[in-house]
């Protein structure tokens, strides 16, 4: 690896030029990532991560970083690499995400979704926006940044990993679990869901995530007396495990306004230059629109039933059902999610983990969530960067075991005419070649400041 040498700010027309060069790289990588069809089903049934895996590994090596491969099952591939920064002593950061995609049916879209075209000015197909797009933007920017001998101070370590869009057993969770001496030292990492733009009246708010909804995928388990259907059944387990349901489903659960939505309804009503009020925040969001869908979901925690299974013939009273439920806790309520789970289950219904996750949160105050805002500000004058919730989660779960705080940090400028939420898993996903271009700057502003 070449030596760090100062870079060089006088001459602003040659910055340009490297700016724009990374630019139509970043855009390149991401058309060549959507070529890789890496879709995730779910529940164990992926499309091996293995080819695009190779691939990024090799546009790494081009830039002189040495990159490893690691499998969890033969082809389930992810991609790690530390890059040395030119102070030991200091923290190392971490750039994370994720190598899969969800599925896509090419007959809802404009465009074959493996494609990669570049049609209108943006980058279309699966991925482009979740999120080879952020992938491409974070290899078009480090590969620059080796080329002039640019050094973070700290390590910088790389991470592209599988099967987000599921569970994370094989990426995310694997890799920390397995290993976890690339992230020695890290204690702060950025990835995906946040610093894009929203439109809002006029003004560009750029939300950053600071922290997630811890996940709870519960299984319910009702038990009774097997039997005849003809004959009474005063504990029948298909009848238990649907009024426990019930209750679950129509509960309304009150609104926690934990500190990271505070935070943001504070960086909301700021950035618009209006009130919030903080009494009818679901009246609030539908008033605030795109921005609003920040915060509706995470104001409350919520529980969904999402399966039920009893019984085998209809003359046959079973003896057990269950139920599956999705359930999701703000951070600082995990306790009581689960004591208002528990009275709704009532004495009769048992429930076990299928997935139990802690809610991650990371520093809405701190100094890289301002170094995050001012690397924005640098590129757009006008934005108005706040901390925001995730509803859903993210492989940042999976280092927050490690001791590492992730902000969701994938910068894109986008016109007001696209809607970022409604691509995320959409139809017609694309990224606008300027967009990628402009969090390519933004991300080498904040990469300086490591
Ligand atoms: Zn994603």
């Amino acid at each position: 690896m070449a030596e760090p040498r100062v870079r060089e700010t006088t001459d602003e027309g040659a910055r340009d030029l490297q700016d724009e060069a990374t630019g139509v790289d970043a855009a390149a990588i991401c058309a060549d990532l959507i070529r890789f069809d890496t879709v995730n089903r779910g529940e164990g049934v992926a499309h091996p991560e293995r080819p695009a895996a190779e691939h990024v590994a090799a546009l790494l090596d081009e830039a002189g970083v040495a990159a490893t491969i690691v499998e969890s099952a033969p082809g389930r591939a992810s991609v790690l690499a530390r890059i040395p920064g030119s102070d030991p002593a200091h923290p190392a950061f971490l750039v994370h995400g994720h190598l899969d995609v969800v599925p896509a049916d090419p007959s809802e879209w404009s465009v074959p979704p493996f494609s990669g075209e570049v049609r209108d000015g943006c980058v279309w197909g699966r991925g482009a926006v979740d999120m080879k797009g952020t992938l491409a933007m974070t290899l078009a920017t480090v590969r620059r940044r080796l080329r002039e001998g640019r050094r973070t101070r700290g390590d910088l370590v790389l991470a592209f990993l599988a099967d987000e869009e599921c569970t994370g057993d094989h990426g995310s969770r694997y890799v920390a679990r397995e290993h976890p001496e690339f992230f020695a030292g890290c204690t702060e990492a950025i990835s995906e869901s946040g610093g894009f733009s929203v439109h809002a009246g006029g003004r560009r708010v750029y939300p950053i995530a600071t922290g997630e909804r811890g996940t709870t995928w519960m299984r319910l388990t009702a038990r009774g007396t097997a039997g005849h259907g003809s004959k009474p059944a005063p504990d029948n387990a298909v009848a238990e495990i649907a009024h426990a349901v019930s209750r679950i489903a129509s509960y309304e659960w009150p609104v926690r306004l934990t500190p990271g939505v505070h935070a943001l309804l504070d960086g909301l009503a700021d950035a618009l230059d209006t009130t919030i009020d903080h009494d009818r925040l679901d009246a609030e969001a539908r008033r605030l629109g795109g921005v609003g869908q920040l915060f509706s979901g995470t104001i409350r925690n919520s529980a969904n039933p999402t399966r039920l299974d009893a019984g085998y013939k209809i003359n046959v009273v079973p003896g057990v059902a269950t139920a599956q439920v999705d359930g999701r806790y703000l951070p600082g309520t995990g306790e009581e999610f689960l004591a208002t789970i528990d009275r709704l289950l009532g004495p009769r219904v048992t429930r076990e983990f299928l997935n139990y996750e802690e809610a991650p949160a990371a520093d809405p105050a701190g100094g890289t969530f301002a170094a995050l805002g001012a690397a924005l500000r640098a590129e757009d004058p006008a934005a108005r960067p706040v901390p925001y919730v995730m509803a859903g989660g993210t492989d940042a779960k999976s280092f927050h075991r490690l001791g590492i705080a992730s902000f969701g940090f994938a910068p894109l400028l986008l016109g007001p005419d696209l809607d970022y939420f409604g691509m995320f898993h959409g139809v017609d996903e694309r990224v606008p070649l300027e967009g990628l271009a402009f969090g390519t700057r933004v991300l080498d502003r904040f990469l300086d400041t490591r």
